[in-house]
This record gives structure tokens, sequence and C-alpha cells, in this order.
């Protein structure tokens, strides 16, 4: 096997398409190296090995340590530098990249090879002994924060403790012979926290460094962000060790990051950050303000700090040719990492770029236009699950704003809540239900977990390409960064700003879009859908074969789908109309009566209410399909609960708290999910069915007289596991149908289906398709009956099978594809042989989910059904599934 891949000198032996070898960044690394870019030479150590690593205690491959050495040969050769070496030490960075990046959230050791005699080399040939001190102190901080394990915090205390008592304010104010001395503290401090002293044979320290890599794929920020991004544990990391190249050499050199379109709203325009005379992180850590990249967004920015395009310009030529170039081989967003040495540039990362889904549209869109890529590539690199994104609230400009501070703003959006110092609170807070902000000096890998339950995050330090502002992004997360004006004192708990100060738990309104930052609750607005979004759906629109319906029973609700572009109603719950205004009265006394007669005595006060709620329906969705479905629920979901409320019913129903008492009784069932409702209601008490049959019709009449045009309705029976059932219902819808054609004149054009939502119902779903002319899958149902898990109960014990790996996802959000979707498969098939042509569709949580969405396509489904606000992640997650 071969374990180890070099690259530099124009010359890769891995490429671009080895991400799984070769993880992101090392594939990456020798794909530029292909194109002829200036990349320092280097080699990747293979994710196999790290796969190999953890199937064997830890250990290498034989032959692995004669491949690393025979590869850092050959970079010395290219670099003219040998490895440990006294007089030309070759220095080397120790660099993470699995196959899907995990920004920031594995270790990157710089300047390894430094000891106390090649650091008097180094400070030789760069003649900067300052820089040669400085990037000794920077490589035994880092390589004791990851491989040793002693945090960073104690090495700065020893730093700000030497510059106080030297009178320093800044970091450059230390002189060569300072960060000797601090080094020194340093070196003390690794003996005592050890035992042991600072290495410093260089192979030593690249083994170190190695296995650490290998090691932080299982730390816990790893497994964190695994999880959270559905990354599988057994894809490894690799590790690429590289010639350093240093952004430390003084005035000439510098070090940043930069996007070749805007990641935050997607313009094209180069945006980016870096730093003179800085190494590595320091732009990411938000340690100094960073500086622009182009003029104009120095000029956009109203910075008085020169921009790269002022300071390097024959830096920046280069750069600008080789972002472009970049953009247009990868065909997509470049995130990249540079840095100048001496005047010269280097390119030390790319990828394709994390990108809001606002800017994601753009960009696509734009794409597309510049024929970069087709629309259907548009249309497929759009996340569907992240329009949700857009659909975030944004602040009402005309509410009033106290304003206390303006920050940058790095990921959109608004969010609120109260303020919470650490991740741990901010868990807390979720946990209890509570809103919250994060509020952090700036954030670090290991605050993932708290940006994660917070509603939005503040921080006062950093840029846009601050770690803060790059998560949060990624999480679709509203954040301001660099608010420098809020002092944080998070011993305390408070912040403070503008004369305020502020406690752990107080309000704040946080503008990601602005930047502002606000004291309390500002009024928030529902978003506007831009016009990349709508014709981004346009295109999605022109690959789509299912259609897409909504579950909607409020005129609020189906003129929101309407709006978002669903193309009728695939689930019409008649029981949440129940529960509207005072027509609960009517319904508990329709069940609390004796007989037939006192039911359809109450049944008929409902009927107008019901008439109106279908014509209103109808009205709005002006033409297309409608399916209702009859009463599902058991009967006792509408009786009162508490002893109170019993007695207030039996007051306005003239009737004794006694009976009102007896009848939830009769009423309680033991498994009501499998007890006395669906079909079973319109078995037991035909006329409930018959009331809503009439008041479909006669709504869809009037509706029809409306708008002149005539109306048609889907009537959907719930719950059925026999075609008996249905026939019998069927029977009074038909007699209902020609009734009200009578009365009225008016014959309204129906079908008549049913949900199939029990196993049974499936497996005979071949004769039920003799009378049902439509089918909508009921998964949650019969996610429910196929597995024999309740889903109210299942949160329990539904958590240690997904993170046991016994079930992939939760099969209430996924459909089981396997299991249930045998299922519904065999019902489809069955269906369509008895009746050709039978409408198909789908109306459990399941008709919003992606996944169970491409899964609805392949077994040809006629339509999708979902909430209002999935109907645009339907429609895009549609169209991916047919492309
Ligand atoms: P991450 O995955 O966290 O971005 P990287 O491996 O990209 O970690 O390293 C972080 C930063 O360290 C890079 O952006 C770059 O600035 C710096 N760096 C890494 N390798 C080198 C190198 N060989 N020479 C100079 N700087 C380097
Ligand atoms: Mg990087
Ligand atoms: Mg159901």
């Amino acid at each position: 096997t071969k374990w180890v891949y070099a690259f530099g000198g124009g010359q890769a032996e891995g490429s671009g398409s080895q991400r799984d070898l070769l993880g992101g960044k090392g594939a990456n690394l020798a794909e530029m190296a292909h194109l002829g870019l200036p990349v320092p030479p280097g080699f990747t150590v293979t994710t196999e090995v790290c796969t190999y690593f953890y199937a064997h205690e830890h250990q290498y491959p034989d032959t692995l340590k004669g491949d690393v050495a025979a590869a850092l040969a050959h970079v010395g050769r290219l670099t003219d530098r040998v490895f440990g070496d006294e007089t030309r030490p070759l220095l080397v960075s120790v660099r993470s990249g699995a196959r899907a990046s995990m920004p920031g959230m594995m270790d990157t050791v710089l300047n390894l090879g430094l000891n106390d005699r090649t650091v008097a080399a180094l400070a030789a040939s760069a003649k900067d002994e300052r820089f040669a001190f400085d990037s000794y102190r920077r490589f035994i901080q880092m390589y004791c924060n990851v491989v040793l394990d002693l945090p960073s915090h104690g090495f700065e205390e020893i730093l700000e403790e030497f510059k106080e008592r030297k009178g320093f304010m800044l970091d450059t104010d230390l002189a060569a012979a300072d960060w000797q001395a601090v080094i020194e503290r340093y070196k003390a401090k690794v003996l005592s926290e050890t035992g042991k002293p600072f290495p410093q044979d260089p192979m030593v320290q690249l083994w170190g460094a190695i296995g650490a890599v290998f090691s932080s794929w299982m730390n816990s920020r790893a497994k964190t962000y695994r999880r959270l991004n559905t990354i599988p544990e057994s894809w490894g990391t690799a590790v690429t060790v590289q010639a350093m190249v240093f952004g430390n050499m003084g005035e000439t050199s510098a070090t940043g990051v930069a996007f070749t379109r805007n990641p935050s709203v997607g313009t094209h325009e180069l945006y980016g950050e870096f730093l003179v005379n800085a190494q590595g992180e320091d732009v990411v850590a938000g340690i100094r303000t960073p500086q622009n990249i182009t003029e104009a967004a120095r000029i956009a920015a109203g910075s008085d700090k020169p921009s790269l395009e002022t300071v390097m310009p024959e830096v920046f030529r280069s750069f600008v040719e080789t972002t472009q170039l970049l953009e247009r081989h990868y065909r997509d967003m470049q995130d990249m990492e540079f840095t100048v040495e001496r005047g010269k540039l280097w390119m030390l990362q790319t990828r394709n770029g994390k990108r809001t889904t606002k800017a994601a549209l753009k960009i696509a869109i734009d794409m597309a236009g510049e024929g970069l890529i087709t629309r259907e590539e548009a249309v497929r690199r759009i996340d569907p699950a992240s329009l949700d994104q857009l659909l975030h609230p944004t602040l009402d400009p005309k509410a009033k704003r106290d304003l206390l501070a303006t920050g940058l703003p790095a990921s959109p959006g608004a969010a609120q809540g109260e303020i919470v110092f650490t991740s741990d609170e901010a868990e807390a807070a979720k946990i209890a239900g509570r809103r919250s902000i994060l509020v952090r000096a700036e954030t670090s890998p290991e605050d993932i977990n708290g940006m994660h339950a917070a509603e939005g995050i503040l921080t006062t330090r950093g840029g846009m390409t601050s770690h803060a502002a790059v998560v949060a992004r990624g999480m679709g997360k509203p954040c301001v960064s660099g608010a420098g004006s809020i002092r944080v004192d998070a011993a305390k708990g408070t912040l403070s700003c503008a004369g305020v100060v502020l406690k752990k738990g107080d309000l704040i309104t946080v503008d990601g879009s602005t930047g502002q930052v606000l004291r309390g609750l500002v009024p928030m607005l529902e978003p506007e859908l831009s016009g990349d979004f709508s014709a981004l759906m346009e295109w999605a629109d022109a690959s789509r074969r299912m259609k897409v319906r909504t579950n909607a029973e409020t005129p609020a609700d189906a003129q929101a789908a309407r709006r978002f572009g669903a193309e009728g109603i695939g689930l019409c719950r008649t029981e949440h109309m129940f529960f509207e205004g005072d027509r609960i009265v009517a319904v508990r006394e329709m069940i609390l009566a004796d007989d037939e007669a006192g039911r359809r005595a109450a049944l008929a006060k409902l009927l107008p209410m019901q008439r109106e709620d279908f014509k209103q329906l109808f009205g709005i969705m002006s033409g297309l399909p409608v399916t209702i479905r009859l009463l599902d629920p058991p009967l006792h979901e509408f009786l009162p609960h508490t002893d109170g409320e019993m007695d207030e019913v039996a007051a306005s129903l003239g009737l004794s708290a006694d009976k009102v008492r007896r009848r939830a009784q009769d009423l309680h069932e033991f498994n009501p999910m499998l007890g006395f409702r669906g079909v079973r209601l319109a078995i037991a008490y035909p006329e409930i069915a018959e009331m809503q049959a009439r008041a479909i019709f006669e709504g869809a009449v009037l509706a029809g007289k409306e708008a002149g045009e005539v109306v048609e309705a889907e009537i959907m029976v719930p719950l059925v596991m026999t075609l008996a059932e249905l026939d019998l219902v069927k029977g009074r819808i038909v007699a209902m149908a020609e009734a009200v054609a009578q009365e009225t004149g008016v014959t309204v054009p129906y079908t008549v289906g049913t949900m199939i939502e029990l196993p049974r119902a499936a497996l005979k779903a071949g004769e039920i398709a003799g009378s049902a002319e439509f089918f909508s899958f009921g998964t949650n149902d019969l996610t429910q009956t196929t597995l024999g898990i309740s889903r109210d109960d299942a949160a329990s014990f539904l958590g240690p099978y997904t993170a046991k790996g016994i079930l992939p996802a939760d099969p209430f959000v996924t459909l089981d594809q396997e299991g249930v979707g045998e299922l519904v498969a065999i019902a489809a098939e069955r269906g369509r042989r008895t009746r050709p042509g039978i409408k198909l569709g789908i109306c459990g949580e399941h008709g919003g989910d992606p996944a169970s969405i491409a899964f609805c396509e392949t077994l040809g489904l006629d339509y999708v059904s979902c909430s209002p606000f999935r109907v645009p992640i339907a429609r895009l997650a549609a169209a991916q599934a047919a492309i």
C-alpha cells in the first residue's frame, strides 16, 4: 500500500479527486501543485493510515517511518534544506484534513523542526533574530497545546506577565532577547508540568505531531462536529506535512484568507482579510483586527487600514489571478488561505467555500448566468434543508431600536434571547426552553455546542472570517462579530457598553445582517422571499416530476403554502377545525349525546361552520386539488381533562357534572393511537362522516359558484385496514353526493380515497384499490404501526438507537426505507395493479424530508405533501430527486 503522497515543485503524486484518501486539504494541495500554483512542497499521509492507526492500537504500518523519511528528504531537496539540519533546517507544518472540511476542529502545528540550535540557523538565514525566536515561541506553545495537552492560556499568562513587568503593550514591542527570555520560561513550564524537557529532536517532534493529528480525530470537538454534520467516524483524517513559509518575516510578509465571492451575501467580489507580519491562524483567531484585501472592500468597510491592493500591489495582482483560476477550475466559490513571505505569494489551501443560503442561491444563479455551471447544476447545489435559513425572521424596520453597539454583520438574520457567557449556560437555557444569545470575546472550537444551543452569537473581537463568523454561517445562526465597544466580564457575568451594564439573563437582540446589537426584544418580521429564491425555485420546478402539496386546514396556512408554491392540499385535518372558536361546545355536545338523534342535533350546529371552512379552503386553493380527511382522532381528545373544566362544560351544556365525568371515563383508552379513531368512528357513528361529506359538497358548490368554475373534492378515509370499512363509509359519501346534487342542482366532481397507514392496508392495497380512487401514505402512523414504536413515547429510547447506529436516523424524521418503505412500495405496486394510474401521495412528516422525498421519487409517487414552511424544501428536494 502507498501510505504517503508527495506534492510540490509543479508536481504531485495525488490529485484533487482523491479526497477520500488524502483528505480535502491534501487533495486540493496536490491539485494546486498540478495547476502550477505556488504551493510549498510537502506530502500527505493518507486516511488509510488513520484507519490502520485505530485498528492497531495506535500503531503505524511498518513501512511508514521509511516512507515519511524519504518524503521529507524529497521536500528538503525541493527547498534546499534538510530536516533537523543545524545550518539549513527544513521547518514544516503538520496539518490535518478530513474528507469533509471540519473548520477548526483538528489542530495544526506550525514551525515544527525548531529547537535551541535550529532556531539560531533560522535567525541567521532570515537575518532576523526576532522573527526566529517569535516563531520558536509560537511553535512551543502550539506543540504543547496540541501534542502535550498543555492549555494555551498557561503560556499566554507567562507572556502577559512578562509584558506587564517590562511595560510592553503589544507583542511587537518584544525584541529577540525578550522572546528568548519568554522561551526559557515556556520550557521551564513544560519541564515542570510534564516532567520532561521540551522535545529537541525534530523527528520526535514530527511523530508526536502526526500522532496528535490522528488522535484528534477522536477528540470530543471533532466527534460533536461529526455528529452535527453526519460525518461518519470511519472516514478518518489525513495528515499533511508541508514546508513552512513565513508570513511573520517583517513588513513585506503577511498571511490571510479570502473567498472568491462574498460568503455572506454571494456578491461577485474578492472578499477577504489579511495581517501584515503575522502567521497562521492570527487572522482567524481575531487577535488583531485584520485588513481588507481589496481597496473597494476597504472603502466599503470604512477602514483606515490599507488594503493588500495598496500595500503589496504585485502580490495582489498575482493573488487575484490565482483566485480566478481556482474558481474556474473548481467551478465553485473558493475559500483560500495564503501567506506572503518577503513579497512572494504562497497558496496554502483552497476549498469550496462555506456560505449562507442567501449567498449559495446568488452564487448558483450567477454562475449559471456566467455559463460556469448549468441550471440543473445550480439546482443541485443548494441543500434543500438550508432553505429554512431564508425563512429566518428579520427585525421590523419600523420598530424602536435601543442600540447598544455595532459590530460586523457576520451571519445574517436576527435573533434574540437572554445573555449567556458560556457554552454550558447556552445549553442549560436551551434545555429549559429559553432562547439565548452566546456572548464571547471570541469563540473557539470548544464553543461549538453552545453556538448550537444559542439562537445567535455575539463576539467582541475578530473579523468576518473569525471562528465565530465562519461557524455561525455554516450553522445558519445569526452572528455579530467584533463588537469592540462591548466589554465582557465573564467572571462577573456582565457585559458593559455605552454606559449600560447588562447581566447574564438580560434580554438582547442581535441583527447579523447589519451588525447591530440591541437591548431588549425588538419585534421581528417574517422574511421576504428574494428574487434569487424564486428564480431558483422556478429552475427547480422545471426539473421536478412530483407535485408538492401542503398539509393545511386554516386559511392562513393555506395562503402561506400557496405563497411558497404549494400545488394543492394533500391533507386537511378536519379535527383541527373542531377546536376553532366556540365550536368545541357543539363538538362536546355531539360526543356527550345519548343517542343518534342527539348527535345529529349537535352535528347540525357544526355543519354550517364546516361548510364555511371548506368553502374558504376551496376558494384559496382555486382549482388546485384539495384532499380532506374525515375525522381521525379519538373522541376523548375533545373532552375536558380537569375537574374544573368538566364542571364548566357540564354547566354550559345543561348536563350533570357526573354525566360528563362518566362519558370521559367511558372514552378513556389504554392505547388511544390504536383505539377508537379514524374510520372506526365512521363505522360506529356514520352520521359524523355524513355531516362532513355534506359540508364538503355544499362548500364545494358555494366555492364553485363564487369562482365561476367547477371545484373538485378529494375525500379521504383515515386508518382503513379492510376494504369493507372503506366501502361502508364510501357508500354514505356517495349517497350524500347524490343528495347534495339533488338539492343544489350542482354536481360536484369528487373522488374517495384512503390513507394507507396500517401494515394490513398496505398488504391488502390491491383489494382496497378496488374502491379507493387514491392512496395517501400516512407515514407517521405507518411508521408507528410498522415499527411498533409510539411516536409520543419514542424520545426516551430512540436517542441511543441512532447514537449506537442501530437505526440510521430517527424514523419519524427520515422514512425507514427498508421497512416502512417496503410496505409503501408493496402498496403502490398492488394498488396500481388493481387500478392503473391510481393517484399516490405521501402526507406524513416525511413529505418534507429531502431523503424521504428522494425515495418517493424512486417509487414514482404523484405528490408529496408537507407543512407550509417545508414546501420550498420539498420543491427543491423533489427536483434534485428527478435530476
Ligand atoms: P485549519 O484546517 O484549521 O484551517 P490549516 O492546516 O489550514 O488548519 O492551518 C492553519 C493555518 O496555518 C493556515 O491557514 C496557514 O495560515 C498556516 N499554515 C499551515 N501550514 C503552513 C505552512 N506550511 N506555512 C505557513 N503557514 C502555514
Ligand atoms: Mg486551513
Ligand atoms: Mg394517521
